[in-house]
């Protein structure tokens, strides 16, 4: 049985059947099954450690006020302060920041990172305010919130919604009412206020590494290989471009409109990015286009989904004729998609372990922060390398060894590295 701990806790948040919450508690169960961990200590993983709930109040610009709710769910700490997104959305749920804080916890953990996990977010449309609102907004909830954060205690980062603007406004109300310039607070910042060369790019760079070493592990020369990437926003483009340098051919890119398709390999330095200029794919003079379907069912060695969740499925799985897939984005592979990749022989590289350079170089951020200083995009690059590459090794050699998918590989050394640290330090008191 596959472990996809994501179906179902991508960004449009649970599927309809069951909620982000249910389907991390149900895979928790399925990954203890594959390992040595004591049952006292998977029942703790299934609950979080806090929820937050706060009254955010914000005064329109017309002179009203409104008040929203503002959540963070702090999942697990034993490995390391509580690390997470905040999103702004309409659809936030304590339930679901539930489910992705424990997602935060296994992530940092196949990374071995020193973070646990963590989600919040506001339920808020952030397209229906000013900018001045969404200042306000997010400089009251960083108040309310600010005794259950801090840079040893959980650090959020941007999410749907938020960006590096969030993130400087959030530090700065924290820091003013902290008395001390604290950017270790939040990652994500702009470079300019302690944030990380590098960290925009981070999550399409590690899976192009991810990526790399999938199609040496499986004895393809990168030279000879041909790749279709979904998504051609910051992780689709980003993780498209670096492929190409490193002389794959990448023969389809697509946006929300649909797919060029060049079976000579496209220069992806001339297709527009989502963040360049919106839904400008189609309009890159290409011999074919395509469909979004269409793409992820051509004939290449690699497809690498990172748009959106949940693109894969029981009804397309038996048509994919890729021999590798790289999730890219969060969840792109539904449970029973999963199964019959897993029957098929088809390896799905787990979004856990793909997209995961986004977090690790948020670590990065956080260490220059409290060292008070910045490292160069040479040195992010090359240390983000170092613990993609190590990170890799580890789930290979659990695929190697247990025989298992590398979607259960990757939950089990993150489970593993999570269980032994809590056996290690013991229940308190
Ligand atoms: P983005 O907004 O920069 O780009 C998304 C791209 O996907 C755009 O080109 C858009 O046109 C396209 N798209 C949107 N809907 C689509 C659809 N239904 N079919 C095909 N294409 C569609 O987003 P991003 O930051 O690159 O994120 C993409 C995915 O990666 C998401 O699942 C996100 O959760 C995940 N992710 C992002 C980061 C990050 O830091 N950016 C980190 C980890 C995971």
């Amino acid at each position: 049985m596959a472990i996809n701990m994501l179906d179902g806790l991508n960004s449009d948040g649970g599927t309809e059947s069951e909620s982000a919450l249910e389907t991390a508690r149900r895979q928790l169960t399925e990954a203890a099954a594959h390992i040595n961990v004591d049952d006292g200590i998977i029942e703790r993983l299934k609950h979080p450690t806090r929820v937050v709930e706060v009254a955010v109040p914000l005064k329109r610009d017309d002179g009203t006020v409104e008040v929203f709710t503002g959540i963070r769910a702090q999942h697990d700490d034993v490995r390391g302060p509580y690390k997470g997104g905040l999103r702004y959305h309409p659809g936030v749920t304590a339930e679901e920041c539930i489910g992705l804080s424990m997602w935060m916890t296994w992530k940092c953990a196949v990374m071995d990172l020193p973070f646990g996990g963590a989600k919040g977010g506001i339920v808020v449309n952030p397209k229906d305010l000013s900018t001045a609102e969404k200042e306000r907004l997010t400089r009251r909830f960083a108040e309310e919130i600010r005794d259950t954060i801090g840079p040893k205690r959980d650090i959020p980062a941007p999410d749907m919604g938020t960006d590096a603007q969030t993130m400087a406004w959030f530090m700065d109300a924290y820091s003013m009412q902290e008395g001390e310039t604290t950017p270790g607070v939040v990652t994500g910042k702009p470079p300019v206020i302690g944030g990380s060369h590098g960290r925009e790019e981070a999550p399409g760079r590690s899976v192009a590494i991810i990526a790399r070493e999938a199609i040496r592990h499986y004895d393809k020369d990168i030279e000879e290989t041909t790749i279709a990437v979904q998504g051609f926003g910051s992780v689709g483009a980003n993780a498209a471009r670096l492929l190409d340098d490193w002389g794959a051919t990448v023969v389809a890119v697509s946006d929300v409109n649909g797919a060029v398709y060049d079976t000579n390999g496209l220069d992806t330095h001339a297709i527009a990015t989502h963040d360049e200029q919106p839904e400008a794919v189609m309009r890159h003079g290409a011999p074919n286009t395509l469909t979004n379907e269409e793409l992820l069912e051509l004939d290449v060695d690699v497809v690498i989904p990172a748009a959106v969740g949940n693109v894969l499925t029981e009804e397309n799985a038996n048509d994919v004729r890729a021999d590798i897939i790289v999730e890219g984005a969060n969840g792109p592979t539904t449970f029973a998609a999963d199964a019959i990749f897993e029957e098929r022989g088809i390896p799905v590289i787990p979004d856990i372990l793909a997209n995961a350079g986004g977090v690790t170089v948020s670590y990065f951020e956080w260490l220059q922060d409290i060292n008070r200083r910045q490292w160069s995009l040479e040195r992010v690059n090359n240390e983000l390398e170092t613990e993609m590459l190590s990170a890799w090794n580890d789930v290979r050699q659990e695929v190697e060894a247990g025989d298992t998918s590398w979607r259960d590989a990757a939950y089990i050394v993150a489970l593993n590295r999570v269980g032994e640290a809590k056996t290690a330090r013991g229940l308190w008191p």
